[in-house]
């Protein structure tokens, strides 16, 4: 029911259980909740919604970036925080060093959704099944309100072997098509496998091929042993982080 949540609140809460004495695990942080607190400590102007990079051109003083709409804003640094299909590494301006790395396919489709399903295997706590193809994996999301009526909700994971093709395929197909999929990969699955599909809203599920990409030299000696790649000049004022410099399959314990 409290959707004011705020950083002062998740550490305070933290703080609270330690003084107690109880065990801390695993906090989760659902990244629309990460998102407004990052925005509520910023300016409102510093941001502009609805805006793509199209390209940029750098010189020894700054960084002109191009937008789609023809506007260039003047930098003195660009960071590419724009995700595993970024246009900064892509852009013409981008050197080769920072284009350095290719994505790998990791043989692995992932379909995700969240459940409205109240079963024992769900409430407060999560499940794994694995059956050496397919793994399933659940969390609970978001806690039941009286106050609004939401029922508990928890997020699930199914990810499976398949070929790059058929996964790629996955990721622009209607929801109907990705539920058949999910559906065919858990069949005889154990309870409550297929009563959380029935209480899934499939328009909000994702599915998707996953990557990784190699990781570029760091080093001069590095870059001796990956020829294929250019070493990252230090002078550059272009530089990618997150999922554009190095995404990661969710399920490796690697974390964003
Ligand atoms: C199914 C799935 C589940 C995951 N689960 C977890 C999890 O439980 N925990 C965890 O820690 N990580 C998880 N991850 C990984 C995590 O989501 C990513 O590592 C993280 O979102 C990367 O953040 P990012 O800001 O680098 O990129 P993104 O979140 O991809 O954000 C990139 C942003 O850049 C914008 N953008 C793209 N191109 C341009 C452009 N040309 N101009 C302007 N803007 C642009 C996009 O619109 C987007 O807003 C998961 C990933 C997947 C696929």
């Amino acid at each position: 029911c409290d959707d004011d949540e705020s950083g002062d609140r998740a550490s305070s809460s933290a703080s609270e259980s330690a003084e107690e004495g109880q065990k801390l695990t695993n906090l989760r942080v659902p990244r629309g909740v990460v998102r407004d607190i990052l925005l509520r400590s910023i300016p409102p102007e510093w941001i502009r919604w609805g805006a793509t990079l199209k390209d940029f051109v750098e010189d020894s003083d700054g960084v002109d970036v191009i937008l789609d709409n023809g506007d260039v804003i003047r930098a003195t640094v660009l960071v590419g925080a724009d995700g595993v299909r970024s246009g900064v590494r892509k852009a013409s301006g981008a050197a080769a060093d920072l284009k350095s790395g290719e994505l790998r396919y990791l043989g692995v489709a992932l379909c995700t959704g969240f459940t409205d399903l109240s079963h024992p295997l769900l409430s407060g706590q999560g499940f794994y099944t694995v059956d050496g193809t397919s793994r399933m994996f659940t969390m609970p999301f978001q806690a039941a309100c009286a106050e609004t009526g939401t029922p508990e909700r928890s997020m699930w994971q199914l990810s499976v072997r398949v070929d790059e093709a058929e996964a790629r395929a996955l990721a622009g197909a209607p929801r109907s098509e990705v539920r058949k999929f999910v559906m065919k990969h858990t069949e005889g699955w154990h309870e409550p496998v297929a009563a959380m599909f029935e209480h899934t809203d499939w328009e909000q599920a994702w599915a998707g091929p996953l990557f990784d990409r190699e990781e570029p030299p760091t080093s001069k000696a590095d870059a001796k042993a990956k020829p294929h790649m250019a070493l990252r000049s230090p002078k550059s004022r272009v530089v990618c982080i997150g999922d554009a410099a190095h995404p990661m399959s969710p399920f490796k314990g690697q974390g964003a």
